[in-house]
């Protein structure tokens, strides 16, 4: 039996913020990885880039331990830090090399103390009085179990939570749909000049919010549109209304986020594996249209899908507050702030071609600590994507950089909770806050 005082299971940007935050606390903390990789979506279905560390008035609002990973990344000139986003969605962009990330990311694990099981899938939870006590963790060649103080839920889908038995939310509240999925693909060869000419020639085809006008001064960061191209040669097994790609790190290089799988159920292992045969199947005739059809394109190649389709939504806490979409929308100010978001609501139609929302938020938001507490579990926080919220307010904050702030908030109260005896949910919020602001976490708080 293995004990620990902090045990993290999920190593996406989540949980290895979680990690390393709770390690540099003092915690005895044990980060599980089903994978031999951390990174989840960025690393294991190729999402790329990250999205964003800034409101849409240009201040940076997520920094902390998420900022030292993107500096890690740039003095290995495995990123170009903050650039701006041409394709509107946001204030900046941050693109990456998901290859020294995974390097980086095991490291900072590393250093801040924390002990690493890779390959290890938590499998089953003993819970005893509300509380889950052990975690038992499968291996391709057996099983280990461990015990654990505080349990932290960083597995994007509150895999953890459903696991234990605690509440968890699943898709719109009318019909239990999430959004769509979608295999990313990796494509070289590309000649992103001939694109950037055809932009500027044919404004009218891209996303209402792309930033043409800018394209002489700022790098071409992302493009969303060939909207007649689409149109008339986009391969009809694809459900999509239009082309989204983003400019990778290496010149000739993109990110294709243009696949997409609907109506399929993230929880079930049956509907999961067809997602993954249909989105596969959908990379070689978007290839195929991006080589034919698209200005740029005729000599390119794919280079890599990820080992997984990426999968947006899933399960949700339901957690002491719920972060509603009002809350949001209107920049509402929470006291238990732990970090701030600044991404818009987007909502990739479960059921459509289109996306149901693109709602630009003026200003940042507070995410509040009371949206990470397990309702029903007494020793339980969700660190990334799967806090308690509504499905608009979880369109915005499912995006990288908050997944990882939440994580580092996340990591930092269980160290705390453990070391101070009391239950996550009785936690002293503001010597939290005080911590989190000694870790340079942004958290604007009121003066
Ligand atoms: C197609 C797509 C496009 C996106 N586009 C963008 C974008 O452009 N920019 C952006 O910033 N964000 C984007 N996102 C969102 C972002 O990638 C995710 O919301 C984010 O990665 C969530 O982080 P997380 O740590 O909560 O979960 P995840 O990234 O899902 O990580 C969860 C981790 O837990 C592990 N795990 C799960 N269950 C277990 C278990 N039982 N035992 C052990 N390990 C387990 C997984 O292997 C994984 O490593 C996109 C997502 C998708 C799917």
């Amino acid at each position: 039996m293995h004990e620990y005082d902090v045990v993290i299971v999920g190593g996406g940007p989540g949980g290895l913020n979680a990690a390393i935050a709770a390690g540099r606390l003092g915690a005895r903390t044990l980060l599980v990885e089903r994978y031999a990789f951390l990174g989840g979506m960025s690393t294991a279905a190729l999402v790329y880039p990250w999205m964003t560390f800034h409101d849409m008035q240009g201040q940076q609002i997520v920094r902390g331990i998420p900022q030292e990973i993107v500096d890690r990344l740039t003095a290995r000139g495995a990123s170009p830090g903050h650039l701006r986003d041409t394709v509107g969605f946001c204030h900046s962009v941050t693109p990456f090399d998901k290859e020294v990330f995974k390097q980086i990311a095991v490291e900072m694990v590393r250093e801040a103390g924390a002990d690493l099981l890779l390959h290890a899938l938590a499998a089953e939870t003993r819970v005893a009085a509300g509380k889950i006590d052990a975690v038992t963790v499968v291996g391709p060649y057996g099983r280990l179990q461990v015990r654990g103080d505080v349990f932290v839920d960083g597995t994007g889908d509150c895999g953890l939570v459903a696991m234990a038995g605690g509440s968890t939310l699943l898709g719109r509240p009318a019909d239990g749909k999430v959004q769509a999925m979608t295999m990313m693909m990796r494509v070289g060869g590309v000649d992103l000049d001939a694109v950037k000419a055809y932009m500027v020639a044919h404004p009218d085809e891209f996303w209402k919010d792309s930033r043409i006008d800018r394209l002489s001064e700022w790098p071409l960061t992302g493009v969303s549109g060939f909207f007649s191209l689409w149109e008339t040669y986009g391969p009809p097994e694809v459900p999509r209304d239009l082309v989204l790609f983003f400019a990778g790190v290496r010149p000739g290089e993109v990110h294709v986020n243009t696949t997409r799988v609907i109506d399929r159920d993230p929880t079930a292992i049956e509907a999961v594996t067809e997602a993954e045969i249909e989105g596969r199947a959908q990379v070689w005739p978007v290839l195929s249209f991006l080589q034919q059809h698209v200005p740029g394109f005729a000599n390119s190649y794919l280079v890599e899908t990820g080992p997984q389709i990426g999968i947006r939504e899933s399960r949700r806490l339901q957690g002491r507050r719920m972060l509603t979409t009002e809350d949001i929308t209107t920049g509402r100010r929470f006291e238990d702030v732990i970090a701030r978001n600044g991404y818009q609501i987007d909502i990739h139609d479960p059921e459509g071609k289109a996306l149901v929302s693109q709602e630009l938020l003026e200003s940042g938001y507070d995410i509040p600590y009371g949206a990470l507490v397990s309702s029903d579990l007494r020793n339980v926080l969700v660190a990334g994507r799967a806090i308690s919220c509504s499905v608009e307010a979880f369109a915005s904050l499912r995006t990288t950089p908050s997944c990882m702030a939440i994580g580092q908030a996340a990591g930092a109260a269980a160290a705390m909770a453990s070391a101070r005896g009391c239950a996550p949910g009785e936690l002293d919020v503001t010597a939290l806050q005080e911590a989190l602001l000694r870790q340079d976490v942004h958290l604007d708080l009121p003066q």
